[in-house]
């Protein structure tokens, strides 16, 4: 049930946008918080380790799910979810069995599968292709390194190995082809904290070009995505959308948007780059360190980042903390508190204190990271609100109620802009405020 007007499409077209290719472009005015069109997926697949907590079929986070009877690994709302999901579960449930521990393939080629069976089920245009469709997706084939290369037929093998027995398989360019398109086109999807759900493909979103100062945001009902200004869209004006995390300095986003989109982005952001002397705040000292000294210290930060990303899958949470103690310890006798790069690690060793429910250590790091937060991200963003929103449910969780209306009341005034006021995130979270 939608309380919300449908979205008009004719308020919106498919335009060649210049220097851009594709893109999707504004007939009318839009008003902050409006939602500009909604998207179902065109597939989605649940992450592994949601399974349990969330329906594989609608995404649904609720008790009591059904297990499926076969494999006891997929869990269901009811027989309705159980049964649309069906064909798409059939490539992963006697497999899973068969294969054991020894199943594991990645999210990636799991969506890659589904895809292929929906394109096989459903070769006629989907509800969610009514401005683009998968089959017109950019690949950006001729740009792909070596090493990216290797990746995808490592995925291709993947495919093969575990979805052989359901399946048949188109040759191997045409899974080069999919799998590039995949990686340029296919979205995670988050919870209200950010946390990672699953991916799923909504060919209309993937319409949007990216700009670093967005005026729409993507969020999430279930497996249905929708589109909402964040600032006010004029007639004629195109509608960009983020694809990445707006956190970082230009050089920074630009490095990323080009490894995983191959452009470099001409926002406004990144042409005054406005933002970024804020972003990499030097520490005011009697004796200002030398400019070398702020570039071997940048240096060091993105090396501790990237090792931090892969020491995740591998070492405990206490020598992660460590690793966060000791970078931060050595970057603060450069950078400011407010530097995006202390930032970032003072993040991660919140995430790893919630993991280790060290609801103490969490809370003061997260304190430490909202108001810069504030500062360096859009005035709508989604990282913020879910940053006020673990901060007050830190303060319920301690028995700071004052603090803790506060917080959840700021994280609900961004996510009423950006999800919708009848979004059910809201509702929990104003449910969580009256029963504390
Ligand atoms: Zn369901
Ligand atoms: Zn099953
Ligand atoms: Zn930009």
């Amino acid at each position: 049930m939608r309380s919300e007007a449908a979205p008009q499409p004719g308020g919106l077209e498919r335009f060649a946008s210049p220097g851009k290719g594709r893109g999707l472009r504004a007939l009318r005015r839009y008003a902050v918080g409006e939602l500009l069109f909604d998207c179902p997926a065109y597939t989605a697949v649940l992450a592994v380790g949601e399974r349990g907590s969330h329906c594989d079929g609608c995404f649904a986070r609720k008790e009591g799910l059904s297990k499926c009877g076969r494999c006891k690994q997929a869990f269901y709302c009811n027989v309705e979810c159980q049964k649309e999901d069906w064909p798409m579960h059939k490539l992963e449930c006697s497999a899973m069995c068969a294969f054991g521990q020894n199943w594991n393939p990645s999210e990636t080629v799991r969506l890659t599968a589904r895809i292929l069976a929906k394109q096989k089920t459903h070769p006629e245009k989907t509800q969610s292709e009514e401005l683009l469709a998968v089959k017109e997706f950019e690949s950006h084939l001729d740009k792909l390194d070596n090493e990216k290369r290797e990746l995808i037929q490592n995925d291709i093998a993947a495919l093969h190995h575990f979805y052989s027995k359901h399946m048949e398989f188109p040759d191997n360019a045409a899974l080069v082809v999919l799998f590039a398109q995949v990686n340029c086109n296919g979205f995670t999807i988050e919870d209200e904290e950010l946390s990672h759900l699953g991916s799923a493909i909504f060919p209309d979103v993937a319409l949007m070009n990216h700009s670093c100062c967005p005026n729409v945001i993507v969020t999430y009902k279930g497996t249905l995505a929708e589109v909402r200004a964040v600032r006010e869209i004029e007639p004629g004006e195109e509608v960009f959308t983020s694809y990445i995390d707006l956190l970082y300095p230009t050089e920074d986003r630009n490095e990323r948007l080009k490894d995983s989109y191959f452009f470099s982005c001409d926002c406004r952001e990144c042409t005054t780059k406005e933002k970024d002397e804020e972003k990499l705040k030097i520490r005011k000292l009697n004796e200002p360190p030398s400019a070398e000294a702020v570039r071997d210290m940048i240096r060091y930060a993105r090396n501790v980042i990237e090792g931090f990303r892969r020491a995740k899958h591998y070492k405990s949470p206490s020598e992660l903390l460590e690793i966060c103690e000791l970078s931060l310890d050595k970057m603060g006798a450069v950078f400011e508190d407010s530097n995006v790069y202390m930032l970032h690690m003072m993040y991660q060793a919140m995430g790893v204190c919630l993991y280790m429910q060290d609801w103490e250590g969490a809370l003061r790091y997260g304190q430490k990271i909202i108001r810069p937060y504030s500062q360096h991200y859009p005035a709508y963003s989604l990282n913020v609100a879910s940053m006020w929103l673990k901060l007050g449910r830190l303060h319920m969780a301690l028995e700071n109620r004052p603090a803790g209306v506060k917080a959840l009341k700021r994280a609900i005034a961004i996510m009423e802009v950006a999800h919708g006021k009848d979004h059910p995130y809201i509702s929990e979270i104003k449910k969580e405020l009256e029963d504390h």
